[in-house]
């Protein structure tokens, strides 16, 4: 690997052009055994950025290998020392950040300003964040029996297979390396075959300050590749996060290995206001928490809206103004608030969805579908998955569009006059990942934090995954946390009970 191409590049087509159809294994990047079959297009323009390698088992097999060579040496490096390297890794990125900032916006369509820049800085913060926590890695004395000394310690778990979405790679694949690594393990991450660069260009990066096999990334489809990791015999722990049909068969090669996984997946998550909210901001917060500046593409986007009637009006009518308010276009230009969708497989699912939901607007009087903001008029970008976003009212909770994650800029009004059906209406779904609720009185709000079914729960804002914050959901939405300290010792180490008999 040359210096230069390690410099910051803040040519994002050339520095794809340059990762091309490989991973990193064992430290250097590597072509791909498995071929080169995989093109990734700019989704605002649809032209081709670069064919991704199309990794299989035998890369797969290769990248394990290296991991489990690496095991040992790192598991054995002090603790505070791994924690500096892992924080030494947040530096370098910081260095890089605008680099991967363009790279993101390139291949995921994310808007510069809104989106791409934000997932870029908090990428280097996750990693400073984690590499603080390596003296934590402590056990605990119990007093079992005067004369037997017993104990804990954390141990690492051996190597973790990692399998990460296109939504939001950097922060995504971050908030699984960076504990793993500060525990002792060793990891090979799987990346999305939609968006393979930008965390590519990471791994790449984080060589310069981590021995050779400690951190691999491959990059391939989930059948082929994301399957091949799933169940290879080396992996010792496996981590998720991406859609519930793909999470239940990492689950299930899981368990036929019998190794811990970790699952991130999908939500539909509600938010309530009460009339007594502040409007203003819960409008603003019903903006934010939808994610529309990322196309609605995220897994805790406010996708279904309980508002008190007395208020619902001025409420859709606030949000769409907001809405509309914002600029459609280039995921380069500063101007742009809502960039791209990712792929024409999402985009086609979206527009299914929003058809759907035209067709119930028009059996149902009353009902309305509320589409927002602009298409962007310049031609250059007439091909790109843009969608405006699309607010429905009038509709059930109890229809498809409220059930299913769309994960589009789709999301749904729907009018209530007690809290008590707004609560059971929150809860009435499949997922349980985020949950907000909008009141100024601390009763209700309390209430709802018991009461409702959701790993993240937030009173009067509406914010996204944070370092230090325990993140992950109930019921289909997952299993486990990430993000905290707490999750690292969980899902990051085993625990290993010690009775020394020290009788005379
Ligand atoms: P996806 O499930 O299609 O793909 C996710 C990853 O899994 C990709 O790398 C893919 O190649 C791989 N994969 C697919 N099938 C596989 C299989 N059979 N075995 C192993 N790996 C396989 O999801 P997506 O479309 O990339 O992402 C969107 C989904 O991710 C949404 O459901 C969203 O809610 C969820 N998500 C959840 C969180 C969270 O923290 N809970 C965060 C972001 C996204």
């Amino acid at each position: 690997m040359t210096t230069s191409a390690l410099q910051p590049n803040l040519d994002p087509q050339a520095l794809a052009t340059a990762l091309g159809a490989r991973h990193v294994i064992d430290g250097v990047l590597t072509p791909s055994r498995g071929g080169q079959g995989l093109p990734v297009f700019n989704p605002a323009t649809l032209a081709l950025i670069a064919n991704a390698a199309a990794g299989g088992a035998a890369d797969v097999d290769a990248a394990v290998g290296a991991a489990k060579r690496a095991a040992k040496g790192w598991a054995s490096v002090k603790a505070r020392d791994r924690g500096k390297a892992v924080s030494a890794c947040g530096a370098l990125l910081a260095q890089h950040s605008e680099e991967l900032a363009l790279l993101t916006a390139l291949e995921t369509g994310k808007a510069i300003r809104t989106e791409s820049r934000v997932e870029a800085g908090v990428l280097a913060d996750v990693f400073v964040y984690f590499g603080g926590l390596a003296s934590e890695l402590t056990g605990e004395t119990i007093p079992f029996a005067p004369d037997v000394l017993t104990f804990t310690l954390r141990e690492p778990v051996g190597v973790v297979g990692a399998i990460i979405p296109w939504n939001a790679p950097l922060l995504l694949m971050a908030l699984k390396v960076a504990p793993a690594l500060v525990a002792g393990n060793t990891i090979v991450v799987k990346a999305s075959e939609e968006a393979p660069f930008g965390v590519l260009r990471v791994a790449q990066l984080m060589q310069q300050l981590l021995p050779a096999g400690v951190f691999n990334l491959i990059v391939g489809d989930g059948p082929g590749c994301g399957a091949a990791l799933s169940a290879h015999p080396d992996i010792a722990k496996l981590t998720f996060t991406g859609s519930v049909g793909a999470g239940r068969s990492v689950y299930l090669a899981a368990a036929e290995k019998l190794v811990p996984v970790t699952l991130e997946l999908g939500g539909k998550s509600p938010m309530i206001v009460m009339a007594d909210a502040d409007l203003a901001k819960a409008a603003a917060g019903a903006v934010g928490g939808m994610r529309f500046t990322r196309q609605g593409q995220s897994c805790t986007a406010a996708s279904r809206m309980f508002v008190h009637r007395s208020i619902h009006d001025a409420f859709v009518e606030a949000v769409c103004a907001a809405v509309d308010a914002m600029v459609m276009g280039d995921p380069m230009d500063e101007a742009t608030d809502i960039g791209t969708i990712i792929s024409q497989r999402q985009f086609d699912r979206v527009q299914s969805y929003i058809a759907l939901g035209q067709g119930l607007c028009a059996e149902n009087p009353g009902a309305k579908a509320h589409a927002c903001s602009a298409l962007p008029t310049d031609p250059a970008f007439a091909k790109g998955l843009f969608v405006r976003p699309v607010i429905f009212t009038g509709l059930g909770n109890d229809t498809r569009l409220a059930k299913e994650e769309i994960f589009g800029p789709v999301t749904m009004v729907i009018p209530f006059d007690t809290y008590e059906e707004a609560l059971a209406m929150a809860n009435d779904s499949e997922y349980g990942l985020g949950a907000t609720i909008w009141t100024r009185d601390l009763g209700v709000a309390m209430d709802a934090v018991h009461r409702l079914e959701a790993g993240f729960v937030q009173v009067n804002q509406n914010t996204v995954v944070q370092p230090m914050l325990s993140y992950g959901g109930v019921k289909t939405s997952g299993l486990g946390k990430e993000a905290s300290l707490a999750s690292m010792l969980a899902h990051y180490t085993h625990k290993k009970t010690v009775l020394i008999n020290m009788a005379r």
